[in-house]
């Protein structure tokens, strides 16, 4: 085994090898080199002019600043992604990509929504909460998200975003990942933006 392939995980060595790469969190002048993080392995990359090498977490706080290294594992850490939808979420919510790049994201992967009663193509009850007058279906980025409230609402369906935003009426909003650090509320009118900018 070469050193090469004892350097992160498989997922981020091959966006290096694509030229798709990591998302940059910061830049040295001095180093000539920019900080990239892996949200599979955990890992710290530095990019070069012309290598990339993986560096130690404290190393990359002291180089790139501890205030770029630690709010990200601050919410990595209390929220660990599982999937590709889940570490765009936290790559949106710690400022790395726009908050459309993760909505674009979100509308081509599944959600998991809870209902008290069985789902079918007639019936389609999720759980929703109530704040300020305001309805807000719940939606969860993985299976995992639902347990804490798994156990009020025996039912759960695996449903792609596009299609959830697109059955839901236009008075109520969408609440991702209710009781987690990664997640936020799109009130009615914001899921009404999204369908008539995305959706149509
Ligand atoms: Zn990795």
């Amino acid at each position: 085994m070469s050193e090469w392939d004892n350097k992160g995980c498989v997922t981020c060595r091959q966006k290096w090898l694509s030229g798709e790469g990591l998302i940059k969190l910061g830049v040295s002048d001095e180093r000539h080199a920019s900080l990239h993080y892996c949200s599979s392995c955990k890992t710290f990359w530095e990019q070069y002019e012309r290598f990339v090498d993986t560096i130690a977490g404290d190393e990359a706080a002291r180089v790139y600043g501890r205030e770029t290294v630690s709010n990200l594992l601050e919410l990595q850490s209390n929220f660990d992604p599982q999937n590709a939808l889940e570490a765009s979420l936290v790559e949106s919510q710690s400022g790395r990509i726009p908050f459309v790049k993760f909505i674009e994201e979100m509308l081509k992967s599944d959600v998991f929504v809870l209902s008290s009663d069985e789902v079918n193509a007639s019936s389609f009850n999720p759980v929703q909460y109530e704040r300020s007058g305001e309805v807000f279906v719940a939606a969860f980025t993985s299976l995992e998200r639902t347990k804490r409230i798994a156990k009020q609402f025996p039912y759960c369906l695996a449903i792609k975003a596009s299609e959830l935003l697109s059955r839901i009426s236009p008075k109520v909003g969408v609440v991702l990942n209710p009781g987690w650090n990664a997640g936020f509320e799109l009130p009615a009118s914001g899921v009404n933006g999204i369908r008539r900018d995305f959706l149509h």
